[in-house]
């Protein structure tokens, strides 16, 4: 079984969020003596391309309306990824600094032609194209529709949606960008009066995923306007947990953290990581410390965090340290705390990989009061830490972490994303690290749960076999 995962982003190629890191390690574990599973994804201009050397594999002309660009299919010379890779050069549109812009349009249609012409070449056709969200949305279309594109009909297609919010929406003032297709079946590219490459997915693609089960539930009832269309086709749609890659995040030994751990060494170890963080951070090291790493958006409830750090911080009790960007206004405020309450308080903005692994190693909690989290990546890494999560019951945090009141309980979990909500959650955390005994079995116990992605890259490969 050749299987081919199509994604605008892939750890540790090019990551913005949790995208990258699912497609960069689903592959690894759905790969067996039979199975297959590679990556195809753009080639942007990136740290990674300049470290690393790569071969052409396949040269064309794509044509995007009336325009024709030069397209190549990169491979990577000395690849120790785990899984094979391939990459979509379109030098003029997709070989870029950045993987989104607020115009992407072209752009990302631009990868899924490049991705479908080639496919066209191979003789040996995949047994399976698997989309991951809207960016690869119109890949399910294309092959169903499209003209040129008929020889790929058969091609079972999964799509995974990782995020619901985003759907890639364009007009149809510009639909003879879409390589030509049967007029009468442009129904299935429309939702609301425009393109939308997500909802084209939902409807063309053999089956939908999403990231968490409880997420797909949600989104039934509330899918920024698709409600009705996953209603519609829930036949063909399941959620699947997402799992982690317990190779790259692995306390034990992950290179970035100051001072590797495991369970049995595991006060030591998070000791160390927090002295350093302090240190960095001018923050009370002998404090509760409860962080954020992840996008400062509306989704993740980041938008609360000025007030409620404000009346969680005047009581001096805890410090809070913050990794994040997105809303500038937030990024703003967030910034501005920090006269306030030296010593308790902290915040970096930007995107920093090794300080996130740091971060999850040395705080003692992770704080996740997200409105919307499809599955949630970040509670997962925080539990192999020892990091105790503080999470909003929804999606993926539903799905992973139980109350510590609830029997077999390890993680705080709060109903509403609410100033209220959040204090009286930090509060609880801080009486459990009060409660020193209590806090170290916990500790110790979260390190112990399996969140790999043994169970689920088989669920996905059960449902690739029922295409067949
Ligand atoms: P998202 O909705 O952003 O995809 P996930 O929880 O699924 O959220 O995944 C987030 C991933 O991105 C995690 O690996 C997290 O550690 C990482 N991440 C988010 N923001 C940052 C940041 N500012 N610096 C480093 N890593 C980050």
């Amino acid at each position: 079984m050749k299987i081919y995962h199509v994604s605008a982003e892939c750890y540790p190629i090019a990551k913005v969020g949790g995208l990258a890191d699912v497609v960069g390690s689903l592959p690894k574990y759905q790969k067996s003596s039979t199975i297959v599973s590679q990556v195809v994804m753009p080639f942007y201009n990136n740290d990674f391309r300049r470290n690393n050397k790569f071969s052409v594999l396949h040269e064309s002309k794509i044509t995007i309306g009336d325009s024709d660009f030069e397209c190549r299919i990169l491979t990577l010379k000395n690849n120790n990824l785990g899984f094979d890779l391939f990459l979509v050069d379109v030098p003029k549109l997709l070989f870029k600094d950045f993987v989104y812009s607020n115009n992407d349009t072209i752009r990302f249609l631009a990868f899924q032609i490049g991705f479908l012409d080639w496919m066209l070449t191979q003789n040996e056709k995949p047994s399976i194209i698997h989309c991951h969200d809207h960016h690869t949305g119109l890949i399910p279309f294309m092959m169903t529709q499209s003209y040129k594109y008929q020889s790929l009909k058969n091609i079972p297609t999964v799509l995974t949606i990782h995020n619901a919010q985003y759907q890639g929406w364009f007009s149809h003032d510009i639909i003879n960008v879409i390589p030509e297709f049967n007029f009468a079946k442009v129904g299935l590219l429309d939702w609301g009066g425009v393109i939308n490459p997500l909802a084209a997915a939902i409807k063309c693609a053999w089956r939908v995923t999403t990231v968490s089960p409880s997420y797909m539930e949600e989104l039934k009832i509330k899918a920024n306007g698709l409600e009705n269309l996953l209603n519609h086709e829930s036949k063909k749609c399941v959620g699947i947990l997402n799992g982690i890659d317990t190779e790259v995040w692995n306390p034990e030994n992950d290179s970035y953290i100051v001072k590797n751990y495991k369970s049995s060494t595991i006060q030591s170890g998070k000791k160390t990581n927090k002295k350093w963080l302090c240190k960095h951070f001018n923050l009370d090291e002998k404090k509760p410390m409860v962080a954020f790493i992840g996008r400062l958006v509306g989704e993740k409830g980041s938008d609360l965090f000025p007030v409620s750090f404000r009346n969680i911080l005047k009581e001096k009790s805890c410090t809070i340290l913050l990794l994040g960007s997105g809303h500038k206004e937030i990024e703003d405020e967030l910034k501005a705390l920090k006269p306030n309450f030296i010593r308790e308080y902290n915040v970096f903005i930007g995107y920093d990989e090794k300080l996130s692994h740091i971060i999850y190693a040395g705080a003692d909690f992770l704080l996740m009061p997200s409105r919307v989290e499809p599955c949630g990546l970040n509670q997962m890494y925080s539990l192999r830490y020892g990091t105790v999560p503080i999470v909003r019951n929804v999606g993926g945090l539903k799905d992973t972490i139980t109350d510590i009141d609830q029997i077999g309980g390890f993680g705080i979990c709060h109903e509403r994303t609410t100033v209220q909500q959040i204090v009286d959650a930090v509060g609880r955390s801080i009486k459990l690290f009060n409660d020193d005994p209590k806090f170290k079995k916990i500790r110790k116990k979260i390190m112990s749960i399996d969140h790999s992605w043994s169970a689920s890259a088989n669920e996905y490969i059960k449902l690739y076999k029922s295409l067949k």
